[in-house]
């Protein structure tokens, strides 16, 4: 008898990863097995395993040490998202169940949502996707989205308790009025510089503030082929949905895309 084989599921991503010149939309995911069963089990999730894992192919690559060294690091978070999103549909099905608590009577109640319904909108080209921002000094600084290298960069530079806000801004710096940070060695002594730059021309934490909300900022509009664009920096899928209490009080609720998103009945 041959062992039943995981269920698989084709994903197109909102943008697509820019490997070797070319940008790849199309993903092969199996559902999860034992294996991430035991790492969600565990005390600290690694979501990013987890998913890795239930990578089979991206585009032409099947090659597992080349998805997790050379494409998976460079896909936006907004994709990563997507992927997330379709692995727990595959895997638990499409109805998704958290807590949240009324704001106005604050009783706690279970809202379900139907995953299946959830907006994922094609996103701005990986190619294009460096953005520009006029400084208050009038010099253009481009920035690009956060990717899923960046993920393990912030986590450790949020371990080891070093200015995170200062550097999760800077490593997303491509360039100020076209001059790019010095690329160093390596990826921690281009952030340096980058964080040398940034402090040079960005001096107030109030303009700062001000760069990382317009980061969060997202827009949709319609392309050539009327098409719907979520444009934004970290443009990403919509997680929000409308709950509503039994004494009548409705609001917006984010839903968090967390390993408590993977565990069939979520205290989210
Ligand atoms: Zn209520």
């Amino acid at each position: 008898m041959n062992a039943p084989q995981p269920a698989t599921t084709k994903v197109t991503l909102p943008a697509g990863v820019l490997h070797e010149g070319d940008v790849i939309e199309e993903v092969l995911l199996r559902e999860m097995g034992g294996d991430e069963e035991r790492i969600l089990g565990s005390k600290n999730p690694d979501m990013e395993r987890i998913v890795n894992n239930c990578i089979m192919q991206v585009g032409p690559v099947a090659d597992p040490a080349t998805l997790r060294r050379d494409v998976i690091p460079n896909m936006r978070i907004g994709d990563y998202n997507t992927l997330i999103l379709h692995l727990r549909r595959l895997s638990l099905g499409d109805e998704y169940a958290y807590q949240a608590k009324c704001p106005s009577c604050q009783r706690q109640d279970t809202y379900t949502v139907d995953l299946s319904s959830v907006d994922v909108v094609r996103m701005r080209d990986p190619g294009t996707d460096a953005q520009p921002y006029v400084l208050r000094s009038g010099a253009e600084a481009i920035f690009r989205p956060v990717l899923v290298k960046d993920r393990k960069m912030l986590e450790d530079i949020g371990e080891k308790g070093q200015d995170v806000l200062g550097k999760s801004l800077a490593m997303r710096l491509v360039s100020i009025d076209g001059a790019e940070p010095d690329p160093g060695k390596n990826a921690n002594q281009r952030l340096k510089n980058a964080v040398k730059m940034l402090r040079q021309h960005v001096p107030s934490y109030g303009e700062r503030e001000a760069i990382r909300k317009w980061f969060n900022t997202t827009e949709t509009i319609v392309d050539d082929n009327d098409d719907e664009i979520l444009v934004g920096v970290d443009a990403s899928i919509d997680t929000v949905v409308e709950d509503r209490c039994s004494c009548g009080t409705g609001w917006k609720h984010r839903f968090a895309i967390d390993p408590s998103f993977m565990m069939p009945s979520s205290a989210g």
